[in-house]
């Protein structure tokens, strides 16, 4: 099998040639040869003569040349310059193209004797950049003088803007360390998405899925024969499946779509396909990393090549790659060896595999995918194990295996091969947590009132079970706010009303008689129904909260009558409806509740109309929050919606999660004219988002004057000790001071200042 070589960009659409130098370089089994292919590719493509990759080393601001084609190839990895020396250096000084006619007449041309540059003119090289860091340079040269067109320009930069994703990731994934000789072993850590909060520190353990071929890890095989022979045997078991299939088909299927599983059974018994395996098992990996390797191998060079039909087969490769990984799978009852401190990693952690791990084993988890809403993060703080999300695209699953981490659930940060330095810190981390916990714990059946006497509820933010207990533990005077789709995404249909009426029940009584918030379904957007799926070009804005409620009236209607009946006798129900943007929303979905009162009442059931409330979640309920006001009991505002909203930052996508910032002076200018208005109208006003639990924003919105506040049980004994400590009127002076300040970071700074100056440092989330 070889690949077809690339025509020129004037034969091949341009998009394409560029998708298969993408596509070619993620298959790279290591940051070298990814640079390797990207200069050879782009070389043929451009027609150039030269063209090479130079990588910052952030460590000593150096550019490393790591791959040239047209350069003696001998001195990529030995050529190093200052990070502003020469043209190369300029780009990085500019973080713009530097196009040069004749770089030899340039004033900031440098002659590098290793690299023979003398005799090229012509010069053209772009930025890599990734998320606003540079990575490095690609550089492209002539032998002749001459400008490059702009078309070649946008080109080399539309590459450089897709190659930075695969540099970063590859950097990150630390297949290979450009710097330094412990390859693969260095220190470094990624940015995702906090899933729950804590710190851990401990050992990856992937758990991975014959579905998920990419996240198979390479490890070092005990004894090779024994894997080869359990890669030759799970060989021999597909082709006989395979060859099953084509039998089984027979009449079924025209003989010519039946002969695809006869090709099938031909690719997977190759010879070159499985002796290239053998060999990787030979070389170091045992049988199911060496069949990865393998087949990303074949199904890339099928991937590059131009015709269709033969592209196509990649699929194929990857399919038989998938049957192969299944008979070698470890079977399900076979016990895997849990280190004491389990770090548990996987593309798409559900929740029967965080039940799989003992649970004294069990440090924290990492899934490649989810949001922090996502079942995982969930679950996670529900069990109190810090958790990251979201790590796909900035480091691969399989380089996580029975790696040292250091897992940050505050900030979403993962460190890979701590150093001691880092554990050390880390671990006093974890320490004073503890401390600070069993400290706090005292605070439990205190109130929540500001040395100046201002008192304010604390409630906590709920959705399953295990959270009950929790929020009773931290000594919370209600539930503010229990995000019923839980229950609904956990199911495989719709729940029925007497299902629901349990459940409510439950959580009604473990309350009572304090105060219940049950939020009526909220699915839609991140929160999908594996029995209803909904496709939408972009679902934040789509058929979600009130929208989709409303455009069910029946599913609505039995939750309102489950929710309703569980309270009879009880009287501590609260409904609140999700995502209103506007009146008309309000008005229906509030009559629908008085009206599935009224019919209740109609059968013969002894209950109360409860209290209606409406969340602020988006820009438009913002300001016409004293219309809504006019229909609801109580206003509810979700700050982690509106934060998103109204910054336009997307919170469930790593890429922009460290833009997320509640202490946005629009979120801060927003939650004060909600309150205000909660004021002129006598309207109850709470806050339910995650930035209630944000020691920094409680200090604002007591200046503010909330006096009710609902957040993860975990966060609930911090904020207690914050208002218990710093008096009304100083919050209402710092209110003022940040009323003033237009840049978010300066907001927290301040007020993480005013924390630590109060003896409340240890409050201060890692990541804030
Ligand atoms: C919010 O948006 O702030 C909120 C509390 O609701 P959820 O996080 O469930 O969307
Ligand atoms: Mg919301």
């Amino acid at each position: 099998m070889t690949v077809n070589n690339l025509r020129s960009p004037a034969k091949v659409n341009r998009l394409v040639l560029l998708q298969r130098i993408v596509h070619e370089v993620s298959a790279a089994s290591d940051l070298h040869e990814a640079a390797r292919i990207i200069v050879k590719r782009v070389k043929q493509a451009m027609r150039m003569d030269v063209c090479s990759i130079y990588l910052l080393n952030p460590a000593d601001q150096t550019l490393v040349m790591s791959a040239t084609e047209g350069l003696t190839p001998v001195v990529a990895g030995k050529v190093r310059l200052d990070c502003v020396e020469g043209l190369v250096g300029l780009v990085v000084t500019r973080s713009e193209p530097v196009n040069v006619r004749d770089a030899a007449r340039h004033p900031r041309f440098k002659s590098s004797p290793q690299c023979e540059e003398n005799p090229y003119h012509g010069f053209l090289g772009v930025p890599v950049m990734h998320r606003g860091e540079m990575l490095g340079v690609i550089v492209v040269q002539q032998a002749h003088a001459q400008r490059y067109r702009d078309t070649d320009v946008a080109f080399l930069v539309t590459l450089a803007a897709q190659l930075a994703g695969v540099i970063a990731l590859a950097r990150a994934a630390g297949t290979i360390s450009l710097f330094s000789s412990d390859q693969g072993e260095h220190e470094y850590y990624v940015d995702a998405i906090a899933g729950a909060p804590g710190v851990a520190t401990g050992t990856g353990v992937i758990n991975f899925s014959p579905a998920l071929l990419d996240s198979v890890p390479d490890r070092v095989p005990e004894d090779m024969q024994a894997e080869e022979a359990a890669l030759r045997a799970a060989v021999g078991a597909v082709v006989t499946e395979l060859r099953q299939l084509h039998s089984d088909f027979e009449g079924a299927l025209q003989p010519e779509d039946r002969a695809l599983f006869e090709a099938l059974a031909m690719i997977a018994s190759s010879h070159t396909l499985v002796e290239a395996a053998v060999d990787r098992i030979h070389s170091g990996n045992w049988a199911p990393g060496a069949l990865r390797e393998t087949i990303a191998e074949y199904a890339n060079q099928f991937a590059t090549i131009e015709d269709p039909y033969l592209r196509e087969r990649a699929r194929d490769i990857e399919d038989i790659g998938r049957r192969i990984l299944a008979h070698l799978e470890p079977s399900e009852n076979e016990q895997i060896d849990y280190p004491a401190r389990s770090i548990l990693v996987a593309e798409d952690l559900g929740p029967v595999d965080i039940a799989r791990v003992p649970v004294e084993r069990l440090a924290g988890v990492i899934s490649a995918h989810g949001s922090a809403l996502s079942h995982v993060a969930i679950l996670a703080r529900a069990m109190g194990i810090p958790a990251i999300v979201g790590t796909a695209g900035v480091i691969a699953v399989s380089q996580l295996d029975g790696k040292e981490l250091v897992l940050d659930g505050y900030r979403g940060r993962l460190h890979v091969n701590p150093g001691s330095a880092l554990v050390d810190e880390y671990s006093r981390l974890i320490r004073e947590e503890r401390a600070l916990s069993r400290e706090l714990a005292h605070l439990r059946d205190l109130p929540a009132e500001t040395p100046d006497g201002f008192r304010v509820a604390l409630y906590t933010n709920a959705g399953i079970q295990a959270d009950l207990g929790h929020s009773q533990a931290v000594g919370a005077e209600g539930i503010g706010l229990y995000r019923t789709e839980l229950q609904y995404m956990l199911r495989d249909q719709f729940p029925g009303e007497e299902e629901l009426r349990v459940v409510y029940r439950q959580v009604l009584e473990a309350f009572a008689p304090n105060p219940v918030t049950l939020r009526t379904l909220d699915v839609g957007s991140d929160k999908t129904l594996p029995y209803f799926p909904v496709e939408e070009p972009n679902p934040a804005l789509g058929w979600r909260g009130v929208r989709f409620a409303l455009d069910n009236p029946v599913i609505f209607i039995t939750q309102l009558r489950a929710m309703i009946r569980a309270s009879a006798g009880l009287e501590n129900l609260r409904i609140l409806i999700p995502m209103v943007s506007s009146v008309e929303e309000a008005d229906e979905a509030i009559q629908l509740v008085r009206r599935t009162w009224e019919e209740l009442v109609k059968e013969g059931e002894t209950v109360t109309l409860p209290p209606c409330g409406l969340m602020i979640e988006v820009p438009s309920a913002v300001w016409q929050a004293s219309s809504l006001a006019r229909y609801a009991d109580f206003l509810s505002v979700g700050t982690n919606d509106l934060t998103q909203y109204l910054i336009a930052v997307d919170r469930s996508n790593g890429r922009v999660a460290s833009r997320f910032e509640s202490l946005h002076p629009a979120v801060i200018g927003a939650l004060q004219h909600v309150v205000a208005v909660g004021r002129q109208q006598n309207i109850p006003v709470s806050i339910c988002g995650e930035a209630a639990g944000d020691p920094a924003m409680a200090i604002l919105l007591l200046g503010m004057g909330i006096n009710s506040l609902s957040m993860s049980a975990s966060d609930l004994p911090r904020i207690k000790s914050v208002i218990r400590t710093i008096t009304r009127e100083q919050a209402l002076s710092l209110l003022n001071d940040v009323l003033q300040i237009e840049r978010a970071a300066i907001i927290r700074e301040l007020l993480t200042g005013v924390l630590v100056k109060a003896g409340l440092g240890g409050l201060v989330r890692a990541g804030a």
